[in-house]
């Protein structure tokens, strides 16, 4: 029987790959041959092969026609039907455009200087400025020369063993349920693999006498050139992952790594990928890689994770960018902000510049905090170490002043490879790692993979729930050797430093019993054979199954230390997928219930006179550390280039008023009121106000005693109560080449951030410009006093700058401005001293003489001075 019915593409994207692979899968479930018909080209396709589809190139509402031909014609015609009347429709996921509905608030200088911008969801914060290099991922050879071609059968049975075990690899990570957009991609994947034309075009190649290899690569050059020909920039763009498939068809047959490509970079760049396998992130020049822009990855994938340790500005999710960014076109990617600028004009570059030159001012101003340790005000010692994945990552860990390893995840070294790693390569890094901490702890993982992480060698099944299945310590047991190799690798390495063991993913004493069993085997073993290892080498676990929360009395007996995996407690314990964008709004470490169980875990792990860090991401947020330290841990465990802002952190809090604010978070009944607890601490000055001084403190004193001084006195230094008068002169400028009220406004607030005197430079800069707006403060003579009153503020400050060059600043005389001096106050202990400081300023202001100081003053100390004097101020 032959039917046959049209249907007007309604994609605006036209049938690309996602569309087609779920068309070419209703097709595909009857016997009948479907063709598709697009009527404007008369082109046909087989409707059972997405890829035959995708060539045909259908556009935006243009027609096709279904022809059916077969005995269940019938049921075909109304499966598809119902599938381009409900489903086709929504197939679709938009181009990324500009992103201005995305709610991204940019900063005034920014606002005005009208760039073109993509957001993008930034994993990995930073500044990052480049050419677009577009890593195209996997390649396909030209061509393939083999030795020796075996007979069809042979070869043909190659094609058809290497398609079954991508499409089981493709299925294991679709098990893994990954996010909606990357779910899309590997079921478009899967159809490729599956497809009927390819597999039609493959044996045909075959038949002509082609090795298995050489078929391979013909198809793929063949269905990715027809598509790479396509109109649409969607389609041309869906040729990679025609190549990416026959790419991973082609490593099975010939058993090399097609995979991963070597991206070169010869000049300072932007990589811009669809995602990048660790290794290949690795293999980039980090001093030339200034950002990754990638269309998938997570927030917690290893590459992402990677670029954190490693300080690379991340955006994720720009799916589709690859259609608006050429290669070689320069961009700014601000992870701060979560944007990608890709017109940079004269403000732009300007603003960055300055961004930039703030952010190494406040770096410098970390680096006394690098190599000194982490004490609080009132004296308490909070260890801040380091999370790394690789052996790369060590030196720059410590460099950047972690105080150990808190968190070595092994998995990357067992991860993109084919077999796992002996016990030699393994023993290699452990003993690098222990060589490079310098006696500093350095905490090993044991191998935390399965579920969520598949290892293609291990052959572990597809599972419903990955995150509730076969993972970490659940699958030594059947990979005892595995697990006895890494064993062996440890100990052998703790005979060279501080090494410690952690078993991931425990959820009863049990299996600790079992790890420790399998340790003392492997002492044995060493000791036997006279090979040298720590014997008092701590063992610890992962507190990252929230049952291990009511058995650590239990447990307590059994180990040494703990770490508190925050990614995966926090999702077991409020049952939200730490993955699933869908449910992000419910995955906060802020909940009290999850305060409470962190407290609990904290008091019972400490009544037993035990050691415990905390090595997930809440850790590494700075807005968490006042409830981290009033928690009482001894560690957190960060990516590297967080320690130095964390440690000079630390030094402004006081544990004691952390522990106060920590149980009234705790106590409260929802986030909100946590939050809430938690902005109100951040508005006190003590959050703040010591800041700025921190440096100059920590320079005047570093060391142990400063340690002792400080826990002994508990009251702050003089040079802290002396930097957080109204006016210093890190806030006074007298030659700066600002050239607009934007300008001027973001240096000032830019010095009141670097000295300390705000942690929210952005809040600050939008309550000077909430009363900017409404009325210009330019008094005129040349002089303009903008000004604020925001709890942003950690002190009150006066910031000054004189200009090179006048500006127009819409002033009442409408004469440029030479000089600002700018008021910014605290909201909630205002005691009128912004009025009574401004209505002093702004009467002075009328007097020439006291123009004429301000404008003639030699230095910003002489300002500083004249100021304090004029206005009656203590300094
Ligand atoms: C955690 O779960 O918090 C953790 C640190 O482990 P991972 O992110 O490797 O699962
Ligand atoms: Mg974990």
């Amino acid at each position: 029987m032959l039917l046959e019915f049209t249907f007007r593409c309604p994609l605006p994207n036209g049938l690309h790959a996602r569309p087609a692979s779920r068309l070419a899968e209703v097709a595909g479930r009857f016997s009948a041959d479907v063709m598709l018909v697009n009527v404007r080209s008369g082109g046909d396709a087989n409707a059972k092969s997405a890829l035959s589809i995708i060539a045909l190139g259908v556009k935006l509402d243009e027609s096709c026609l279904i022809r059916i031909d077969g005995s269940d014609a019938e049921a075909v015609l109304a499966a598809l039907r119902d599938f381009v009347e409900n489903v086709l429709p929504d197939c679709d996921e938009p181009l990324p455009t500009p992103t201005a509905e995305k709610r991204i608030i940019l900063p005034r200088s920014l606002r005005i200087a009208d760039a073109r911008w993509y957001a993008g969801r930034s994993v990995s914060g930073g500044i990052g400025q480049g050419v677009v290099v577009v890593a195209s991922g996997p390649s396909l050879p030209k061509e393939l020369t083999e030795e020796s071609v075996g007979s069809f059968d042979e070869e043909q049975h190659k094609v058809a063993s290497a398609v079954a075990t991508v499409r089981r690899n493709l299925e294991a990570m679709l098990a893994a349920r990954p996010g909606a957009g990357e779910a899309g991609i590997l079921r478009a994947h899967l159809s490729i693999a599956g497809d009927v034309a390819l597999a039609e075009r493959l044996d045909e190649l075959v038949s002509a006498g082609l090795s298995a290899g050489q078929a391979i690569v013909k198809a793929g050059s063949f269905f990715a050139s027809r598509l790479k020909d396509a109109d649409s920039a969607y389609i041309r763009e869906r040729a990679v992952d025609v190549e990416d498939i026959c790419q991973q068809l082609l490593a099975q047959v010939c058993g090399k790594n097609f995979e991963e490509p070597r991206i070169e970079l010869t000049e300072p760049s932007v990589v811009l990928a669809r995602n990048l396998a660790p290794r290949q992130f690795l293999s980039l020049d980090k001093h030339l890689l200034k950002a990754l822009l990638l269309e998938h990855g997570g927030t917690t994938s290893h590459t992402v994770i990677l670029a954190r340790s490693f300080g690379i500005p991340t955006l994720t999710g720009v799916t589709g960018l690859r259609a608006h960014l050429p290669a070689g076109s320069e961009v700014i990617v601000d992870a701060e902000l979560g944007i990608v600028i890709t017109e940079i004009n004269s403000i732009v570059r300007r603003y960055y510049e300055r961004e930039l030159r703030k952010r190494a001012r406040l770096q410098e101003r970390f680096a006394v905090h690098v190599q000194a340790p982490a004490v609080t005000r009132d004296g308490m010692r909070l260890e801040v170490a380091a999370n790394v994945a690789t052996p790369e990552e060590l030196a720059p860990a410590f460099e950047q002043g972690a105080e150990g390893i808190g968190l070595f995840r092994t998995e990357m070294l067992f991860m993109d490879r084919r077999a796992a790693p002996s016990e030699e390569e393994q023993f290699a890094v452990y003993a690098q790692a222990a060589q490079a901490a310098n006696g500093r702890p350095v905490i090993i993982r044991t191998l935390d993979v399965g579920g969520d992480k598949p290892l293609p060698y291990l052959s572990l099944p597809p599972e419903a729930n990955p995150f509730l299945g076969y993972r970490g310590v659940r699958i030594y047991r059947e990979y005892q050797e595995l697990i006895t190799t890494q064993l062996r690798a440890i100990l052998r390495a703790s005979a060279l430093g501080a090494l410690r063991v952690m078993v991931p993913m425990v959820c009863s004493v049990e299996e600790v019993r079992w790890v420790k069993k399998r340790i003392a085997e492997v002492q044995a073993e060493l000791k036997g054979d006279g090979v040298a290892f720590d014997p008092a080498m701590p063992l610890g676990i992962m507190v990252e199954v929230p049952s291990v929360a009511f058995v650590l009395d239990q447990i307590c007996v059994e180990v040494d230390f703990f770490s508190i995996g925050t990614n995966d407690l926090l999702q077991y314990f409020l049952a939200v997928d730490r993955d699933n964008d869908k449910v992000a709004g419910l995955y906060s470490v802020r909940h009290p219930a999850f305060l409470r169980l962190l407290g609990r875990i904290v008091e019972d792990v400490h009544r037993h006179s035990r050691w415990v860090g905390m090595c997930g991401e809440m850790a590494g947020d700075v807005q968490n550390l006042p409830l981290l330290i009033g928690l009482g841990l001894d560690e957190i465990s960060v990516a590297a280039p967080d320690v130095p802002a964390l440690k000079a952190a630390v030094t402004r809090c006081s544990a004691a008023e952390c522990r106060d604010m920590f149980e009234a978070a705790a106590a409260c009944s929802d986030i909100a009121g946590v939050e809430s607890v938690l902005a109100t601490f951040r508005s006190r000055p003590a959050w703040g106000a010591t800041g700025g001084s921190s440096a100059s403190v920590a320079a005047e004193t570093s060391g142990p005693p400063r340690r002792s001084k400080q826990a002994a006195s508990g009251t702050p230094s003089t040079q802290e109560q002396r930097s957080t008068g109204l006016l210093d002169t890190e806030l006074i400028s007298v030659d700066s080449d600002s050239t607009s009220r934007e300008e001027v406004i973001k240096e000032i607030v830019d010095a009141l951030h670097v000295a300390g005197r705000t942690h929210d430079a952005a809040s600050v800069e939008e309550a000077v410009w909430a009363r900017e707006d409404v009325h210009s403060t330019g008094l005129g003579h040349g002089f303009a006093i903008p000004h604020c009153k925001t709890d942003a503020m950690a002190s009150n400050s006066i910031g000054v700058v004189r200009l090179k060059q006048p500006i127009e600043w819409a002033a009442v005389d409408d004469q440029p401005v030479a000089c600002v001096i700018l008021l910014a106050m605290r909201e909630s202990d205002e005691d009128g001293t912004h009025m009574k400081v401004f209505s002093r300023l702004a009467r002075k202001l009328m007097h020439e003489e006291f123009r004429g100081q301000l404008m003639a003053a030699r230095d910003s100390n002489a300002i500083l001075k004249y100021l304090a004097e004029q206005l009656e101020l203590p300094t």
